[in-house]
């Protein structure tokens, strides 16, 4: 496998991670990316879209998806290169103090002379529902998609199977409507028999029950899984009152939200407390030689957990870099008016 190469690699895409890409930009240090949600955007996308936000400086009022959009395109002449839908699970240092090496979830190496954490509250992922083991049906095996999913990669996947969908909200409903006509039974299982999902969902929801082509399954919540420990052969509900019911099914596709956790940046000996990476004020220095931690993920004594002081401590960590990556070039400070950007 490749094994990129790269100034610096931002662990986290939200506001500031991206952010970061231009202020190490603006001083010549290329970055990659890495992040667990399929697109940027961190919590601003994941969790609040279409909420405006009233204190980033001359925005009187932004959505936050706007926001990021807007962040993208601020670093887009520097060409960072983005790696998605995958969580940095391991850092480990390069021979002779050279840097550091992260390895993601799906094996992507990048070797950095710096790392930015900027990774939040740390990784998003989908909640999953405690059933005894569900891991062995989360993997894939013999060329068949793993049992459990909790994101619908490839609609086709599912054409013929038998899915139980699992959620009271609009993924969960969406789901089920569009995977109605290709499926050969869809249960879905909500342990409310309200939905929180668009009004127009809902009535194509209720026909689609009607004509039998969605089996309503509540109120139920989902209690077991039945199979091989690998192939799935049913899902087990159970109502309020502890009456089960088992349904046959090839896939389970639990929709209940995203968590984040900070996951494996607790086992990587940076200094921690309370769940954050503690750092040099401003610069964002951590116990780690030329590990940088930037945005919520920091702290420090007065820390302001604001979008805009993430913004400056990832000027500041792009400033610290700077000598690491060129030792033997003195670093004018210069605005961006005298600077300029590259035209992308
Ligand atoms: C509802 C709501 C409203 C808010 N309103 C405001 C507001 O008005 N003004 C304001 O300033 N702030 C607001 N905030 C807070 C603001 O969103 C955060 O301060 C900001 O998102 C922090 O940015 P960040 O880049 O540090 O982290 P995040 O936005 O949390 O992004 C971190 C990213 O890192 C990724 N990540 C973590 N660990 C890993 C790993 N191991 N591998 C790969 N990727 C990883 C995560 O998946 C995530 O995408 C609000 C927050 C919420 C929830």
């Amino acid at each position: 496998m490749q094994i990129h190469k790269t100034d610096v690699v931002i662990i986290g895409a939200g506001p500031v991670g991206l952010f970061a890409v231009f202020e190490c930009g603006m001083l010549k240090l290329q970055c990659h990316v890495v992040d667990t949600l399929d697109a940027v955007g961190g919590q601003c996308v994941a969790l609040y879209p279409e909420k405006p936000i009233y204190d980033i400086p001359a925005y009187p009022q932004i959505m936050a998806a706007e926001l990021i959009e807007k962040l993208q395109a601020q670093a887009a002449p520097f060409s960072p290169t983005y790696h998605l839908n995958q969580r940095v699970d391991r850092l480990q240092p390069l021979a002779d103090a050279a840097g550091w090496q992260v390895v993601t979830s799906n094996g992507t190496q990048i070797e950095a002379r710096a790392v930015i954490i900027a990774a939040g509250a740390g990784a998003f992922g989908p909640n999953r529902p405690p059933l005894d083991g569900i891991e062995g049906y989360e993997v894939a095996s013999g060329g068949n998609p793993a049992p459990v999913q909790y994101f619908v990669k490839q609609r086709e996947a599912f054409r013929g199977k038998r899915l139980v969908i699992a959620g009271g909200g609009d993924s969960a409903v969406d789901w089920a409507l569009s995977l109605a006509p290709i499926a050969a039974q869809v249960s879905l299982v909500h342990r409310r028999p309200k939905f929180r999902a668009a009004p127009e969902s809902v009535r194509q929801l209720e026909e689609l029950c009607a004509s039998g082509k969605i089996d309503l399954v509540v109120p139920y919540q989902l209690a077991g899984l039945e199979g091989d420990g690998q192939r799935l052969s049913a899902v087990v509900v159970e109502d309020l009152d502890g009456g089960r019911r088992s349904l046959p099914a090839d896939h389970l596709l639990p929709f209940f939200g995203l968590s984040m956790e900070l996951g494996p940046i607790a086992d990587w000996g940076l200094g921690l407390t309370r769940h954050h990476v503690a750092v040099e004020a401003v610069t964002g220095r951590t116990n780690l030689p030329a590990v940088f931690a930037v945005g919520d993920i920091a702290h420090y004594e007065g820390k302001l957990k604001l979008i805009l002081t993430g913004f400056a401590e990832a000027a500041a960590a792009a400033h610290a870099i700077h000598p690491l990556v060129y030792p033997d070039t003195p670093l004018h400070f210069e605005y961006s008016t005298s600077r300029g950007v590259p035209v992308s």
